[in-house]
């Protein structure tokens, strides 16, 4: 049994084709990531969890943290899916890549205007920055990598410089975000770039475009969606067996050209829309760190009047 945070019509195509291949079926329960993981914990071991599987690292940090998971060895799992994709201990295993970057209409504000997250501090954006709000797990864990490679201290200016250069209130989410670029409210925001992929699928005429930032330095922030084996699980073969074959050349291409994200294991192609915006240096800081740093995120950027 799966407890998965991902939604359905994501999550159930891979299933069905998992109990095509090898006539295991695969029951499952989806929720949000934090009363998935009370649930675990409460049920302790009377659960009927092997495995569960949610998006960012910072939820997957505090499943592990919380003992829900149990490490998993795997040959298979350490050669399809990069070091810095993975918990350190193995217990959980990034699935798929999710870039968080720049956003911009190339129209009213050229690519070569930008450069770093940083540079989204510089006075010179005033007014005209857009961001979701810093509520989002996703915001969280970039502000958590900042912290991790600049410290504290540069990172709270840079996110105040943020501040004082939005357009408007931080927005609900990340396609509010797309669409007042979109309208012209604002000139630059940051996103995951499978909601651009998933708009620009359905509208392919969307005047906005992903930046790639830090590409002369750490690189793009990327998270990931993943998967563990739990701490009480009956069927841990079965349960690794799964998550191998969701590594997998097959389960990979299915899964990124589904959800419109980066394909963890590297030997696979993202969706043809999602390759057209070329390739990208990625930040390889361990994704865990955003989990460990996380809570400080959180205070810093309530320091900073980030809401
Ligand atoms: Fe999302």
């Amino acid at each position: 049994m799966v407890y998965t945070s991902r939604n359905e019509q994501l999550v159930k195509p891979l299933f069905d084709r998992y109990t095509e291949e090898t006539g295991v079926k695969i029951t499952y329960l989806t929720d949000k990531a934090p009363p998935l993981m009370e649930r675990l914990r409460a049920e302790g071991d009377r659960t009927q969890a092997d495995v569960f599987i949610t998006v960012d690292a910072g939820n997957l940090w505090q499943a592990a943290n919380l003992g829900l998971l149990q490490p998993t060895e795997s040959a298979e799992l350490q050669a399809n899916i990069p070091s810095h994709l993975r918990d350190p201990d193995n217990r959980w295993y990034g699935l798929s890549v999710r870039a968080r970057t720049i956003v911009h209409n190339p129209q009213v504000t050229p690519a070569m205007s930008l450069s770093t997250y940083e540079d989204l501090a510089d006075p010179k954006w005033r007014g005209k920055l857009c961001l979701r709000s810093s509520k989002s797990e996703y915001n969280q864990s970039l502000v958590a990598t900042m912290i991790a490679t600049l410290g504290a201290e540069r990172t709270e200016g840079v996110v105040r410089g943020w501040v004082a250069n939005l357009a408007a209130p931080p927005f609900a989410n990340d396609v509010a975000v797309i669409e007042a670029i979109a309208a012209g409210r604002c000139a630059i925001g940051v996103v995951n770039t499978y909601y651009l992929g998933r708009q620009k699928r359905d509208n392919p005429e969307l005047p906005v475009q992903p930046f790639w930032p830090n590409q002369d330095g750490r690189g793009v922030h990327v998270n990931v969606s993943g998967a563990g084996v739990t701490a009480h699980s009956d069927n841990v073969e079965g349960a690794r067996a799964f998550i191998e074959w969701l590594s997998s050349d097959k389960a990979q291409a299915l899964y990124a050209n589904e959800n419109m994200e980066y394909p963890a294991n590297p030997k696979i192609d993202a969706a043809s829309l999602v390759e057209g915006w070329g390739d990208f240096k990625a930040d390889v800081i361990n994704v865990s760190e955003a989990g460990r740093l996380q809570a400080e995120a959180v205070k810093l950027m309530d320091r900073a009047g980030y809401r």
